[in-house]
């Protein structure tokens, strides 16, 4: 089964993609997830011009991240800056709510976790989880988890079970290029089941790089093969940086060359 390409963009500034929606279609991509990021006024401000550029170019809009960093803290121990961030998130909902996306992207934690406050930090993580997840579901949008690098919460298959355990109707996005304390296709094998959208992008194995597929050492192949077994519809949505290993300009056309080539 062909699963549709997607790619990840923010509205303006650096990764913006949406100047080269022409190069990203030709390249056999059809929809995006739109990046947003914490500055809510900025990105309320560059969303209209967005939607009309999208438009324009008939590209579907797969996804939404919702942002993350030191104001939209959802796992801050402190009750008040907790709610504070948790509102902000409902912001950024109500915002981008009726853009058509399907699926909201989310973290569960900023960075760094000192291992002493992990277990407050989850709880007050999937507190708000929780809500924003019921306020998606009231909008026919299913919230996507995605499991993170290094301390941050959610860093593994059993936290991230953990965690969708205590949040119903939430779902994984599988970022290929994040597991830090295990391999990627052992999380595919050990998640597919809840997998329900995709950050596409190859690493070392030591830390993110967000590089083209076929640039590093995730066993696309063996995931693909996973992800359809467990009856993934798609997308494979690209999340890369502007450059891949060695400094090379990643390219939409790159993406699905690397991509289609890593799973032959
Ligand atoms: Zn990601």
């Amino acid at each position: 089964m062909e699963l549709a390409y997607g790619l990840s963009t923010s509205l303006g500034g650096a990764d913006c993609w949406l100047g080269k929606l022409e190069e990203i279609k030709s390249a056999g991509i059809t929809g995006l997830e739109l990046c947003l990021n914490e500055d809510y006024e900025s990105q309320r401000a560059l969303l209209p011009a967005a939607l009309d550029t999208i438009r324009e170019h008939s590209m579907e809009i797969f996804s939404v991240h919702l942002p993350f960093g030191e104001t939209v803290d959802i796992a801050c121990p402190n009750e008040e800056i907790r709610q504070k961030a948790q509102e902000k998130v409902l912001r950024f909902v109500k915002l981008t709510g009726g853009l058509g996306a399907l699926r909201m992207v989310i973290h569960a934690s900023y960075e760094p976790i000192p291992a002493q406050d992990r277990r407050r930090c989850l709880q007050a993580s999937v507190r708000s989880l929780r809500v924003i997840a019921q306020a998606l579901g009231e909008l026919g949008i299913t919230l996507a988890v995605e499991e993170l690098p290094r301390t941050c919460l959610g860093n593994c298959a059993q936290e991230m079970r953990w965690i969708l355990s205590q949040v119903p109707g939430a779902g994984v996005c599988f970022d290929t290029n994040h597991l830090t304390l295990q391999t990627p296709e052992e999380f595919a094998r050990q998640m597919a089941d809840v997998i329900i959208t995709t950050h596409i992008s190859d690493y070392d194995g030591v830390n993110e790089k967000h590089w083209t597929p076929g640039d590093g050492i995730v066993p696309f192949r063996a995931i693909h093969q996973t992800l359809l077994a467990h009856g993934y519809t798609g997308p494979i949505l690209f999340e890369p940086n502007e450059y891949s290993r060695g400094g090379v300009p990643v390219t939409p056309r790159g993406l699905v060359q690397g991509y289609t080539g890593a799973i032959r």
